[in-house]
């Protein structure tokens, strides 16, 4: 029997990249595409275009097979640092905006079966998620919609693009609403990186009685998602008979800033202190809200925060080491 063929758009990302790992585990046939090849390992998939997907002409050769699935994963994006500034608010909105109504219209008329579309939290009104041990996140809390970035407007549209898609052209969109994925070979340095990446390599560069930064009083609140965790519940979206969501894949651990800080220290066995310091912040609080998920595709976080962190600074804590070396080597010539 012929293998099943998955395409994933953004496969030199982060999710991407495992999502590829976990569909060739599963036995699928892959294509990834991505503008780069994944940043720290080769990339698992059976073929791997370097395309730029807010071409037209890039989708005509991508799409010259017929795909069983489509993880649509690219977008131009990044952490608090890179979404919130307002610098890169063009880019954001207009490149990724491009690669999603590609993606629905040759979709379509190239007969892909299925499409997931990874969103994001970042969709949900500012107005419920000021108070940061009661933020709102339920599905149905979408609207009115006030996202407090262009990204979150953008994921918005595009959720609204796909179901459109579905309902006029029979397009079965799956649409996913991630919440702070983290995990090894995620960025963790460059300014695109996001909390506990940065966290990690905060606290894996300093030495005991060092000092780091965090933006803010660090009493803003978040959950944080291990990727294997991610990649299962996308997989069950996608597997399913008849749910296609939205849905949040998030974790209901929600944790500060600060908490996070401690974590990570506790991790690496070492006492800093912490300077608050401006920066660009988001909401005052997000969590998950899975009451949704769990009902439909029984899914949960199977390990706690603690587990996957571990698993991440032990990765960045290596990276760390290795970037020190090139220079702990030009000292001793010298
Ligand atoms: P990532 O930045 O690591 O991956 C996105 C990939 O898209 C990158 O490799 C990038 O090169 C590629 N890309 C961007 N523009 C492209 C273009 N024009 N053509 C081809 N490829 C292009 O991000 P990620 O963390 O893996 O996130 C994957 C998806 O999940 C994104 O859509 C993101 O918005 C969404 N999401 C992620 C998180 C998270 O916590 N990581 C949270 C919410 C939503």
């Amino acid at each position: 029997m012929q293998p099943k063929k998955a395409l994933v758009c953004g496969a030199g990302g982060f999710i991407g990249s495992h999502l590829v790992k976990r569909l060739k585990s599963e036995g699928f046939w892959v294509r990834g595409v991505d503008l780069k090849n994944p940043d720290f390992s080769p990339s698992a998939a059976d073929s791997f275009v370097i395309a730029d997907l807010r071409l037209l002409s890039s989708w005509e050769s991508i799409l010259d097979t017929q795909f069983d699935e489509a993880y649509q994963l690219a977008a131009d994006m990044g952490g608090a640092g890179y979404i919130f500034s307002g610098e890169h608010d063009a880019n954001v909105m207009h490149n990724s905006a491009m690669i999603n109504l590609h993606m629905a219209d040759c979709g379509v008329k190239h007969g892909v079966k299925k499409v997931f579309y990874s969103s994001s939290a970042c969709m949900y009104p500012a107005y419920n998620q000021t108070d940061p041990n009661n933020p709102k996140c339920a599905e149905e809390t979408a609207y009115p919609a006030e996202p407090d970035s262009e990204y979150g407007w953008e994921k918005l549209f595009s959720e609204r693009l796909y179901f459109a898609f579905t309902r006029n052209y029979g397009l079965d969109a799956r649409v996913a609403r991630f919440h702070n994925i983290f995990g090894p070979e995620g960025t963790w340095t460059g300014g695109k990186e996001k909390a506990p990446a940065a966290m990690c390599r905060k606290v894996a560069e300093q030495p005991e009685g060092g000092e780091i930064e965090v933006w803010g009083d660090g009493e803003q609140t978040r959950s944080f998602l291990y990727i294997d965790e991610c990649v299962e519940a996308v997989r069950r979206l996608m597997n399913s008979e008849t749910f296609r969501g939205p849905v949040n894949i998030g974790s209901e651990e929600m944790v500060t800033i600060n908490q996070l800080a401690s974590m990570v220290m506790e991790i690496a066995g070492k006492k800093l202190g912490i300077r608050h310091i401006d920066g660009p912040l988001g909401v005052r609080g997000r969590n998950s809200d899975n009451r949704l998920i769990r009902e439909q595709l029984g899914w949960s976080p199977s390990a706690p925060l603690m587990d996957g962190l571990k698993k991440t600074y032990t990765w960045i804590q290596t990276n760390v080491e290795k970037q020190r070396q090139p220079a702990a080597s030009t000292a001793s010539v010298r």
